[in-house]
């Protein structure tokens, strides 16, 4: 275990409101959400720690997997593989795939990148 991905669980369907309603109008925030699944995301904007800094890799050194402890969801970045002191941490975010106007570039560095993120 590396890390866990700390924030506040909000449900799905709270989401883009939240989203329009606190972050839009207020440029600079940055939006962190990762997706337990169809119902539940965690949100990092605020009680965040520095899981949330980790970035995507197509070939990545980690993985998130979501954890149940007494009935509350968490997600957690664990290690693949020995990790060197000074390397970046990464995993892959496993974005649903989207249709070709809604494609996300990767630019993960990778030699097996997927050139893109969903
Ligand atoms: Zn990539």
């Amino acid at each position: 275990m590396v890390i866990e991905y700390a924030g506040i669980v909000i449900r799905s369907e709270d989401e883009m409101l939240y989203f329009w309603v606190l972050f839009l109008p207020s440029q600079g925030i940055g939006c962190y959400m990762f997706r337990i699944d169809d119902f539940d995301v965690v949100d990092a904007t605020m009680h965040g720690n520095a899981a949330r800094f980790i970035n995507h890799s197509c070939e990545p050194n980690c993985y998130s997997r979501v954890i149940n402890v007494e009935g509350r969801k968490h997600i957690v970045i664990f290690a693949l593989r020995k990790i060197y002191r000074g390397e970046e941490l990464t995993y892959d975010y496993k974005f649903p795939i989207e249709d070709a106007s809604n494609k996300l570039s990767c630019n993960c560095g990778a030699r097996r990148c997927r050139r893109f993120l969903n």
